[in-house]
């Protein structure tokens, strides 16, 4: 049985790039515009598989996500919930936890990061195959959900953004990816931003990952252009 995700979001764009992201990642995704019908799922009302992860748009256009929130809680449903709140909502976000939503992601977020919080929600609730999964890069294993990289017995941590950078070089391992790309994926930014934040970042990695970061052997540099991961 895959993992199914109840995605509520009422903006379609956002929901069909999340949906194709979670799918690819190897589960299965309902999505609802509303929450009238995410509720009446969750209730039993109607029917459908299981429901593993609920990811919730707190504003939405009939119910809000909060209010669908507190009903399902108030049944006793305890399947674990990601919020999505808009920037400079911090009464939702503070409301929601209260609600008990197990965690939220602001507008915008990057989707490796999502697919992160979204498997250590999975592993937490003792959820299926699939959640807290690691990957490899050479003799370094990466655990996203616990933002730390593992090499030769030795345990680092990563922050956010690092662990960001690394899993969306993972997801397209073999290709080049932009410096405008990730500056967007990762740090919400204009492709054409002038920063060497990228750089920055690569170097902080090859450090962690490559036997001679002088000579990488994972983390290539395409010249002007950006990256590519070689992980197998
Ligand atoms: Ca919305």
């Amino acid at each position: 049985m895959s993992t199914h995700v109840l995605l509520v979001e009422d903006e379609q764009n956002l929901a069909r790039g999340l949906a194709f992201n979670f799918e690819s990642e190897g589960y299965t995704v309902e999505v609802h515009e509303r929450g009238e019908s995410a509720l009446a799922r969750l209730l039993g009302e109607t029917a459908g598989p299981d429901v593993d992860l609920i990811v919730l748009d707190v504003m939405l256009p009939g119910i809000s996500g909060l209010d669908l929130l507190e009903r399902v809680r108030e049944r006793g449903i305890d399947t674990p919930v990601l919020m999505l709140t808009a920037r400079d909502a911090e009464r939702d976000v503070i409301h929601g936890l209260d609600l008990g939503a197990d965690d939220y992601l602001t507008k915008p977020f990057s989707l490796p990061v999502l697919l992160a919080r979204a498997r250590t929600l999975l592993r937490r609730s003792g959820g299926p195959a699939g959640s807290g999964r690691t990957f490899r890069i050479g003799d370094t294993v990466v655990h996203p959900d616990r933002f730390e990289i593992e090499r030769g017995g030795a345990i680092a941590s990563l922050t956010a953004r690092e662990l960001d950078l690394l899993a969306l070089l993972w997801e397209r391992r073999g290709r080049a990816v932009s410096r405008g790309q990730i500056l967007q994926e990762v740090w919400d930014l204009h492709p054409e931003t002038r920063t060497r934040v990228v750089d920055t970042f690569i170097s902080r990695l090859r450090k962690l990952i490559e036997p001679d970061p002088g000579r990488p052997q994972y983390l290539h540099s395409v010249r002007a252009f950006g990256y590519r991961l070689e992980a197998d």
